[in-house]
């Protein structure tokens, strides 16, 4: 059962009425100068959104994940690069704090990152592995009273600006094994001593999220970095899960913009004498995606829900993933075809959108990682 109250739609309006004002503007010139939303995140945190998934305590408004979830699917509505940058603060920085900090690294670090002052994201893939975890190789290791990271990450959102990153990094063993990994907080992020930000060239989708690769050179970090237990996979997983379904939220809204925006072209585009919404063709596109919508919307609000039970959702928040961002492809494309050739100008949204939802099927893993790892929880096997 998916559990929606009156202070959930509250926000869903009130984050609803900010996109349509605040980001649809600004969309088209942040995706083609391939900018970072830096105006978009000051009003956010105006508005205490930054700090909705940090608990009340370290200043943020302890709201559940279904919240941060519809927050982030209106943003994304308009702009899936801003609702990006936002999922990886809210659901991958400040949820690895909250549910594997200890006390001094959540009063330390929480409080700059719930009022939206810092900045955080999540790195976890390197050029030469990311689907195969196992394969990690930037490494941590003891030095003096603290650690000293070396190894490289690539496209990080908010990797040009992020003042405070969890990296995943192996503590002892070789690459082959995934049962060494951790989680560091690296204070400063982009700017750290020891971290070298590169920005990415030109990436093809969600374009305005600052994205870049990281580089560590003994980059030293405090004592209290690690978060939670070098415990390998285990460890990594809430924070993993939460991220998937950040993403999956982006690809909900992503998708339900392009079908509302064909709808309206649509209603107006007139061929043989008539609106174009009078064909069955137009309206089966439509009628296909909104359903794959629909359907993927149900698993992300229930995966919400549960992850919020602190149930472990491995299974759940992968089909989420899989099935919102597939939707949200298939969205995205459908709107391009509604609009024709005009889908494929740049003076029209769907085109931007299009691409971002190719982004999303990559980031936080593949289509065919999710698959695989649906069926190995159905199978029943581990890593
Ligand atoms: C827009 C964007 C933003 C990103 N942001 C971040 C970020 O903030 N932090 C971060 O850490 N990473 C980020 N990434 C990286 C992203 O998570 C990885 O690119 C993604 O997980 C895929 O990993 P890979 O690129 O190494 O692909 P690979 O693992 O090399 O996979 C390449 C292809 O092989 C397929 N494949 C791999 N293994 C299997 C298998 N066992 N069976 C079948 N097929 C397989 C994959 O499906 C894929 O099609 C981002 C990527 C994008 C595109």
């Amino acid at each position: 059962m998916i559990r929606i109250t009156e202070d959930h739609q509250d926000i869903q309006e009130m984050v609803a009425d900010f996109s349509d004002h605040e980001l649809a503007p600004l969309a088209e010139q942040l995706d083609e100068e391939q900018g970072f939303p830096t105006a978009n995140l000051t009003k956010l945190a105006e508005l205490g959104m930054l700090g909705v998934t940090a608990p009340e305590a370290y200043g943020g408004t302890g709201a559940d994940s279904l919240t941060a979830v519809l927050m982030i699917e209106e943003l994304a509505r308009n702009c899936g690069s801003t609702a990006l940058v936002v999922s990886a603060h809210v659901f991958d920085a400040i949820r690895a704090l909250t549910v594997l900090g200890n006390d001094e690294q959540k009063a330390k670090w929480l409080p700059g990152l719930a009022t939206g002052e810092t900045i955080g994201t999540f790195a976890i893939a390197e050029a030469s592995a990311e689907s195969d975890a196992g394969a990690l190789a930037t490494r941590a290791v003891k030095a003096g009273d603290g650690w000293s990271l070396t190894g490289e990450k690539t496209a990080i959102v908010s990797g040009q600006h992020a003042g405070f990153a969890a990296v995943v990094a192996r503590t002892t063993g070789e690459p082959g094994s995934t049962s060494d990994l951790g989680l560091f907080a690296v204070s400063g992020g982009a700017s750290a001593t020891g971290v070298t930000a590169t920005p990415d060239e030109a990436p093809l989708g969600t374009r305005g999220t600052g994205l870049a690769d990281w580089t560590f050179e003994n980059a030293a970090l405090d004592g209290n970095a690690l978060l939670g237990t070098e415990d390998g996979f285990r460890s990594i997983a809430p924070v993993l899960e939460a991220s998937r379904l950040g993403i999956a939220a982006v690809a909900l809204g992503v998708g339900r913009g392009a079908i509302t925006y064909a709808l309206g072209y649509a209603a107006e585009r007139k061929a043989f004498g008539r609106s174009i919404d009078r064909f069955g063709a137009i309206r089966s596109m439509v009628a296909e995606a909104a359903t794959a919508l629909e359907a993927a919307r149900l698993l992300v609000y229930r995966a919400a829900n549960l992850l919020d039970d602190g149930k472990s959702v491995p299974r759940e928040t992968s089909m989420a993933k899989l099935a919102a961002s597939r939707a949200a492809y298939t969205a995205t494309k459908s709107a391009v075809q509604i609009l024709g050739g005009n889908g494929y100008s740049r003076e029209y949204p769907v085109e931007r959108m299009f691409r971002d939802a190719g982004s999303l099927e990559i980031h936080g893993g593949s289509d065919a990682l999710h698959r695989m790892l649906v069926a190995r929880a159905l199978i029943g096997e581990s890593r």
